[in-house]
């Protein structure tokens, strides 16, 4: 930021969060960004299509982070490299070591062998992964190459970041190594997650969730032979039909879901092992807590009741319920200059903000006290995380700009 820009926006420090707005983008270096930004939408589309089309499984992001790497020195960004838990980072640095990072993740829930070629039908943009989260990283990098060309320059240091590991089992770990492992981990006192599409929304409050596998474990046998004794199967389907029936309230919204079932080796065969995968969500840490001890009871009470059927086999089967994954709840509180400077910035562009809940890549630093926030990129976008994936690309680049605005106005209230 020039020194007359960084003057007007710390003046501007007794504005409403939306004259801030004002001021800023009167600026002729934002004013400058912003057309840039507009002028090179299809340019950026086109890299976001080029990212889509890189398989990426969590787990196996190496190709798309090789070819981030490639982007991040290509718009300049210094320092470029891949950490130790496989997130690409680069730089561009501030007036001030303190730090501010900026992250879209280059994962997708779809596995090795999925045909991610984007195709388009009419307006739309169809492909794998085109808007979760191929869209976050080319605005990542729409947005340094609007900043390098305005010249604009700020007072805390910006770490762009393309991470792993934020969907499905990921567990959040990239971002997880990067707050509380990395190199940088003490520098960094702000967040901003760039995921999916929609400029309006974001989400600045975490929601806690918890992912279990249930691992059912009996002798086994000949499925004519060895019939009586107790299957793992059987008890998995009790398991579940009870856990089915548990009801949660729909405020604060609680939700769980039985995501995968297995086991056994064949037809003919009492499985030696089967198990489930099962994930819940709340937006109360406690209603969390009570479904979670459903889930546990349930298993209890279902393995214990194939146990009793089957007794007479004197063959029993034990359950391992395997904790894969927590998420932990809580919020950057709205007073924040980040959350003030996003609604600020999103009233500038004529739109209304809407504050969500979700569970992202900021509950990371959320539930470590550092504010974060998850923005969209732009567009429209829509059957995430399903085969039809899909994303229209009108206006995309006003979620860019106004990205960068609230990037100013929050940085323009952060002291050297
Ligand atoms: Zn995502």
């Amino acid at each position: 930021m020039t020194f007359a820009l960084r003057f007007a926006l710390r003046c501007a420090l007794a504005l409403s969060g939306t004259a801030l707005a004002q001021d800023a983008l009167s600026r002729p270096a934002v004013g400058k960004a912003f057309a840039y930004l507009e002028a090179n939408h299809e340019i950026h589309l086109k890299k976001q299509i080029e990212i889509s089309q890189i398989p990426a499984p969590t787990f196996a992001e190496e190709k798309r982070a090789a070819f981030m790497v490639g982007e991040f020195k290509r718009v300049g960004l210094k320092d470029v490299e891949i950490d130790p838990r496989g997130n690409v980072l680069g730089w561009r640095r501030g007036g001030i070591e303190r730090t501010l990072a900026i992250a879209a993740h280059l994962d997708t829930v779809f596995p090795a062998g999925t045909d991610v070629t984007v195709k388009r039908k009419g307006a739309r943009l169809l492909g794998p992964g085109i808007a979760d989260d191929a869209r976050g990283l080319a605005a990542l990098l729409a947005l340094v190459e609007a900043m390098n060309h305005a010249n604009i320059e700020t007072t805390e240091s910006l770490l762009f970041v393309a991470n792993v590991c934020e969907e499905g089992l990921g567990d959040l770990q990239g971002i997880k190594y990067l707050l509380q492992k990395g190199r940088f981990k003490d520098k960094i006192k702000g967040f901003i997650s760039i995921d999916g599409t929609s400029p309006e929304r974001f989400v600045n409050r975490a929601l806690a969730s918890k992912r279990y596998k249930i691992v059912i474990r009996g002798a086994g046998g000949h499925s004519w032979g060895n019939f009586g004794r107790p299957n793992p199967a059987h008890a998995l389907a009790r398991i579940t039909a009870r856990f089915a029936d548990v009801e949660v309230p729909e405020s604060p919204r609680t939700t769980y879901n039985v995501g995968r079932i297995g086991g056994g080796t064949s037809v003919n065969s009492i499985p030696y092992e089967a198990w489930m995968e099962v994930d819940m969500r709340s937006e109360s840490d406690s209603e969390l807590e009570r479904l979670e001890q459903k889930l546990l009871a349930a298993v209890e009470r279902g393995v214990k009741e194939e146990n009793d059927f089957r007794a007479k086999s004197g063959s029993k089967l034990e359950a391992e319920p395997k904790l894969l994954a927590v998420r932990n709840g809580g919020a950057t509180p709205e007073s924040s200059n980040l959350v003030q400077s996003m609604m600020g910035a999103i009233r500038a562009m004529g739109l209304k903000p809407q504050l969500e809940i979700g569970s992202t890549d900021s509950n990371v630093p959320i539930n470590m006290g550092i504010p974060a926030v998850t923005i969209g990129g732009g567009g429209r976008g829509g059957d995430h995380h399903s085969l039809g994936e899909w994303f229209d690309p009108e206006g995309a680049y006003r979620a860019v700009q106004q990205a960068l605005l609230a990037l100013l106005m929050y940085d323009g209230k952060q002291n050297p």
